[in-house]
């Protein structure tokens, strides 16, 4: 177990450090945060049914970061969607700004699209209901994408910062939220807001026994009003393992349930199939 857990730390350190956040595994044996020695994940996370696959932490214990299943040998892409909310943006949503995408979602159950929601703790709070209810549905898994949406590095898209002794409580923040709204089926999953992450943030997570997940494929779906080029740019750049970057507030992206009208068949015909990060990451684990 302990040369296991080596090995595996020394491929993410090459995965997550060397090249910036890429796919690391190479075991065949399921880890878990407890059982490598690390504080377990939050309660919330176990709760799910059966335990959801994670990386091995990286040298010197930090957070492991998951990019893609770059050496698939199947055809499975995982489509994940940021339910975006910051911290501040409460009086927004109270003047009728929506944060929320429920026809996204009702797209997605129509198609059959197992998805991985990355949810912050405010949206969780601000929409508990739809929260639940994603949650609740065994097609999709719900991750955890903080609790403010305040950046995690310096000069991050402009975003508040969370100081380094914050980072932890701000995740555990939204495992708390999800645990309030009564959200099932949360994943030991962390994407950093905008995706930006140092050193210094991985080891602030490591207690919080989370797994990084980055993407290799970005939609640009943020801010687009276009839906056709972000559709070319997600037909584009999906391979075998792929993780495709999206969102699911119709404020900052509104041409996104568009988008996966069209992308889910066109890749169903080249032969993808959807599945959610929990079961891409279990593959790379054993490639
Ligand atoms: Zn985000």
């Amino acid at each position: 177990m302990i040369s296991y857990v080596r090995r595996l730390a020394l491929t993410c350190a090459l995965g997550a450090l060397a090249l910036g956040a890429a796919a690391c595994g190479g075991g065949t044996e399921p880890t878990h945060p407890g059982r490598a020695g690390r504080p377990a994940a939050s309660p919330s996370a176990q709760r799910s049914p059966t335990v959801p696959p994670t990386l091995a932490p990286g040298p010197a214990g930090l957070t492991p970061v998951f990019k893609s299943a770059a050496h698939a040998k199947e055809r499975t892409v995982a489509l994940t969607f940021d339910a975006d909310m910051t911290a501040d943006q409460g009086p927004r949503a109270a003047a009728g700004e929506h944060f929320d995408n429920p026809r996204l979602i009702a797209t997605l159950r129509r198609l059959k699209v197992p998805a991985t929601v990355f949810m912050t703790g405010r949206w969780a709070e601000e929409y508990p209901a739809e929260a639940k209810d994603i949650g609740h549905d065994p097609l999709f898994e719900v991750a955890n994408h903080s609790y403010s949406h305040y950046a995690f590095t310096g000069d991050c898209y402009g975003l508040p910062r969370v100081p380094a002794a914050g980072m932890r409580a701000d995740v555990e923040r939204a495992f708390t939220a999800f645990r309030k709204a009564g959200v099932e089926h949360v994943v030991p999953y962390f994407r950093f807001p905008g995706g930006c992450y140092d050193k210094e943030a991985l080891r602030a997570l490591t207690p919080a026994g989370v797994t990084a997940v980055q993407w290799d494929v970005v939609s640009g779906d943020a801010f687009a009003t276009d839906a056709g080029a972000v559709t070319r740019q997600v037909l584009d750049g999906v391979r075998a393992g792929s993780v495709v970057v999206m969102h699911c507030t119709r404020s900052a992206a509104p041409t996104t349930e568009r988008v996966v009208r069209a992308v889910v068949p066109a890749l169903r015909e080249k032969g993808f199939r959807f599945v959610r990060v929990s079961e891409l990451l279990g593959s790379a684990r054993k490639a």
